[in-house]
């Protein structure tokens, strides 16, 4: 009952949210709105249907989505708003950013000609000591596990508690992802670690993240702005121990820095997860960091802490569906 009632008021309230959010009024200050893309892949690449779906935005629809934001927004680098703001220079009234979590190479394939098509600037936040490896992030390297034989991941007692009985599709595999992140880090990945071991798993033909031409090329052109996303991805939670956290958030800057002689400034959150310990590492190292909460920046937002929306192919192939996700109305 509850399902359908929402279905039925979903579509009158998105068009609603669409004309009538904060992004159509005019605010006492300046106001941005960040949005955080994964990967930008069409559903005819075979990586597609690998992926989890809240992870993708298909090319043309990425190419829509942008310009449906040039009618709204002024779209500027994130930086460079972060620097007007702490400068006290003059800001446009509402603004938006595009930002990248992760340097998959589809950013580089489909996403960067759609950029310089459309004159968009955007940054991009790579996990440093992934770029120009063959390594998977865990929930890939899970989607992998998932593809093997029932009877064989069953003999891992972690995952066989999760498998359950019914075929494993998209949605479920996505469920069971989402239940494995309660596991800290080091744990999940010595679980992985094991089982694609004693199941002959090796690292993938293909790259799946850029490698270092590919981002310097993107640096170079003068529309991505490359930010820190950590060394490995690892969830700054307080069960990191204290010294591999300030490692994750010092060593990727410095990394980044020196493969791409350039100053990097910005950071995320990986997963968005932070705590104390992480904001006050991210604050000695960087001008600005960005999480994965929904909400609309303004001058006096936390840099440490700003929100961004996420977008999808499903929650976002329509300029309606887009604005009523920005307009800042919770149920949309
Ligand atoms: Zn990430």
């Amino acid at each position: 009952m509850k399902q359908a009632l929402k279905k039925i008021v979903k579509v009158p309230l998105q068009q609603a949210a669409a004309r009538f959010g904060a992004h159509r009024r005019n605010a006492a200050g300046p106001r941005l709105w960040i949005l955080m893309y994964h990967r930008i892949l069409p559903p005819t690449d075979p990586r597609y249907a690998e992926e989890e779906p809240g992870m993708i935005v298909e090319p043309d629809t990425f190419r829509m989505h942008l310009q449906t934001l040039k009618r709204h927004f002024t779209v500027m680098p994130l930086g460079e708003w972060v620097e007007r703001a702490r400068n006290d220079q003059p800001l446009p009234p509402k603004a938006c950013a595009i930002t990248f979590d992760d340097g998959w190479l589809d950013n580089y394939e489909y996403a960067f000609p759609i950029l310089q098509q459309e004159q968009v600037p955007a940054t991009l936040f790579a996990v440093s000591h992934m770029i120009g490896t063959r390594e998977l992030f865990w929930p890939n390297r899970i989607v992998r596990l998932l593809q093997q034989p029932r009877e064989r991941l069953r003999e891992f007692p972690w995952l066989a508690e999760l498998l359950g009985e019914e075929d494993m599709d998209a949605e479920r595999s996505s469920q069971l992802i989402y239940s494995l992140k309660s596991l800290p880090d080091h744990e999940l990945l010595e679980r992985i670690d094991k089982a694609e071991a004693e199941l002959g798993l090796t690292a993938p033909e293909h790259p799946v993240l850029l490698d270092w031409h590919q981002l310097a090329e993107m640096a170079e052109s003068g529309l991505f702005e490359i930010g820190s996303h950590t060394c490995h991805h690892f969830r700054l939670r307080e069960t990191l121990p204290a010294e591999v956290l300030e490692r994750e958030v010092s060593e990727s800057k410095q990394r980044l820095e020196e493969r791409l002689e350039r100053p990097v400034e910005l950071f995320c959150y990986p997963n968005g997860d932070l705590c104390p310990q992480a904001r006050e590492a991210v604050f000695r190292h960087y001008r600005a960091a960005v999480t994965t909460c929904g909400g609309i920046c303004a001058k006096n937002t936390d840099a440490m802490q700003m929100p961004r929306y996420g977008v999808h192919q499903g929650s976002a192939s329509t300029p309606i569906q887009l604005l009523a996700r920005l307009s800042g109305w919770p149920m949309t």
